[in-house]
């Protein structure tokens, strides 16, 4: 799989004591050369002003640059609340956004998947508010410019443990997502009522309990959320919010599901769904995962799953707990 990569996105926070740390990304890199899975790396670039505006009004972008300029050499906030933020974090932020456009263009080209390892990640940004470790909406840029460039219709599949708040404010115009997401946890929303159905983008939210929901549920619930919202929507493009902050042991998030037998078993659903509705194309974007040697092996497993195409095994569906059936159902009737 091609893997859209730079080293500028080892900058951001760098010497700052943050869970968001360069060495995710870097630890991640590693790791995938040393697998023999980074041969198909390629570079990213900026995001242009007027690809950012798909998503981001021009004053967040003023602000973004002003909160910027105004740090010296110590780190601060932006204003918008709780993003830290350095000197080089505009540019890398630029950057992550360009390497999911790139990742977007690379999967029309080749009616294949494609990585974009990036980092900050994206899927708390609102319109005009940074918000958590997020600076701009990778994701949802993603998924806009490629509405903008072919028409037609994306869908963002969000596995991160944290719901994307931002992504979910810039579903609109052909743009559709799908999310599971521990709740209640940060940012507070994604609750079971935030679902929205409309001519040519939907909502769909399915919230976990935030621990202990298991390997088994989690795949089990999105082998049955997937194929309804993709039936629903029928997209021409799939953009994965890949977070893998799910994974046991994450420091951060934690649902109690495992980080690589997750990531190879929605791998292969996801590119079932995209080989059926969007010939093949589907853009991973990394979000979450903050146990650097799990993220690892978790990214190289969707990498692996993805690229050998094995035939998705059921999980149980009797596994999925009665509230998160209750919701699926719900979804359900609302697809025709
Ligand atoms: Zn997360």
């Amino acid at each position: 799989m091609i893997v859209i990569y730079d080293e500028l996105y080892t900058e951001h926070l760098k010497g700052i004591d943050h869970p968001e740390s360069p060495d995710r990304v870097a630890g991640v890199a590693s790791y995938l050369e040393k697998s023999g899975l980074f041969g198909g790396r390629e570079p990213a670039r900026d995001a242009t002003d007027a690809e950012l505006a798909f998503v981001h009004p021009a004053a967040y972008l003023e602000r973004v640059r002003r909160d910027v300029a105004a740090l010296g050499a110590r780190p601060g906030y932006l204003s918008t609340g709780d993003t830290v933020l350095d000197h080089s974090s505009l540019a890398v932020a630029r950057r992550a956004a360009g390497g999911a456009i790139v990742a977007m263009e690379r999967a029309v080209e080749t009616n294949d998947a494609v990585f974009a390892l990036v980092r900050p990640p994206g899927h708390h940004a609102e319109p005009a508010r940074g918000m958590g470790f997020c600076i701009f909406g990778n994701a949802a840029l993603a998924a806009h410019a490629f509405v903008q460039q072919n028409g037609g219709r994306a869908l963002i599949v969000d596995f991160d443990y944290h719901h994307g708040n931002g992504t979910q404010a810039m579903a609109r115009d052909g743009v559709s997502f799908v999310s599971t997401h521990a709740y209640p946890a940060y940012p507070g929303t994604g609750g079971p009522s935030e679902q929205s159905i409309a001519d040519d983008w939907a909502v769909v939210n399915v919230p976990l309990p935030p621990h202990s929901y298991g390997t088994e549920a989690f795949v089990a619930t999105w082998q049955r959320a997937l194929p309804e919202v993709a039936r629903r929507v029928r997209p021409d493009l799939i953009v994965v919010s890949a977070g893998y902050d799910y994974a046991s042991g994450d420091p951060v998030g934690d649902l109690g599901a495992d980080g690589p037998q997750s990531a190879a078993a929605l791998a292969a659903l996801i590119r079932e769904i995209g080989a059926e509705y969007a010939n093949g194309r589907v853009v991973y974007c990394l979000e979450g995962g903050y146990d650097v040697a799990t993220l690892a092996r978790s990214v190289a497993a969707t990498l692996r799953s993805h690229d050998a195409a094995p035939a998705s095994e059921r999980a149980d569906p009797g596994s999925i707990p009665a509230p998160q059936r209750s919701i699926l159902e719900r979804v359900e009737a609302t697809c025709p």
